[in-house]
């Protein structure tokens, strides 16, 4: 079966409209998608109509960034009701808190001699919920940087002049809020976190213990150490395995939408906890 549970569209940092996502899964026989936008759902109705249309199984779906231990974590939510208060508060929330830190990356390249006001403005316009990359994306635009990569190398990365350091809610509050909304936590591309193997069994074991139920174990990218890495970590403190590209826009190939992945021996499928709602 072709599932993808960990996609982005043009709702956040993705290229493509919610509708061209799908449009895409459906040319890659994708069976069951979910649309998980950085901290927000506004391109979820749209996606399910449009997977409605195709005959795919929808799964509303977020990513929502937190910290644990001063670290950024990423968790994506599945199942989530699109509307739930507390989510839609948290997502108000996360949508103020990136505004302020595109436009403090904003006054940072001003005081380097660039339109930082420009650039944040731009970005804004773009997207309510702003991520760096549609800052990375506006240097380009405008010619200052050859590609969004260099943008990050030069500019917005970690150490680079535009870099602002921001605070995220904890891990706490999040598992929480999406639980809370119905859903199913699953801590994403823990293999990025850069945290030493004793560190990150304490992130699992943590995320459990609050009330995660899965964790990402067959990614698009992964090498065959991180996946073996991943299933030992999922086994370890029984977390579900969950499927996903991590899919942002056509031609980046190590992100490819809907890849079949099987999950590893042993790995309970994180499909199994979300409730059957066939489209
Ligand atoms: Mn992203
Ligand atoms: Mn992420
Ligand atoms: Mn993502």
């Amino acid at each position: 079966m072709r599932i993808d549970l960990h996609t982005h569209s043009r709702c956040s940092d993705g290229t493509l409209s919610p509708a061209e996502l799908v449009a895409l899964a459906a040319d890659r026989a994708v069976q069951i998608l979910a649309l998980t936008d950085h901290d927000t759902m506004a391109g979820c109705a749209e996606a399910q109509a449009a997977c409605d249309r195709h005959g795919i199984q929808f799964v509303p779906g977020i990513e929502l960034t937190c910290e644990w231990r001063g670290r950024e974590i990423h968790v994506v939510g599945l199942g989530v009701q699109p509307g739930h208060t507390l989510l839609a508060a948290t997502c108000d929330d996360l949508a103020r808190r990136r505004v302020a830190r595109l436009q403090a990356i904003g006054e940072r390249l001003a005081r380097h001699g660039l339109d930082g006001a420009g650039l944040a403005r731009d970005a804004l316009a773009e997207c309510a919920t702003p991520t760096r990359m549609h800052l990375a994306r506006q240097m380009v635009r405008r010619g200052m940087v050859a590609s969004v990569g260099a943008a990050f190398d030069r500019w917005l990365g970690h150490g680079k002049p535009g870099a602002v350091r921001s605070e995220w809610p904890p891990l706490q509050a999040t598992v929480d809020c999406i639980v809370s909304a119905g859903g199913v936590a699953v801590l994403a591309h823990a293999h990025r976190y850069a945290l030493s193997p004793g560190v990150l069994r304490e992130l699992c074991a943590q995320f459990k213990e609050l009330g995660g139920a899965g964790l990402e174990v067959s990614l698009a990218g992964t090498g065959p150490g991180d996946a073996h890495r991943l299933a030992a970590l999922a086994r370890r403190f029984a977390l579900a395995g969950s499927v996903g590209s991590d899919f942002h826009e056509p031609g980046i190939p190590w992100r490819p939408l809907g890849r079949f992945v099987k999950l590893p021996e042993g790995v309970m499928p994180l499909l199994e906890l979300l409730p059957r709602r066939m489209a």
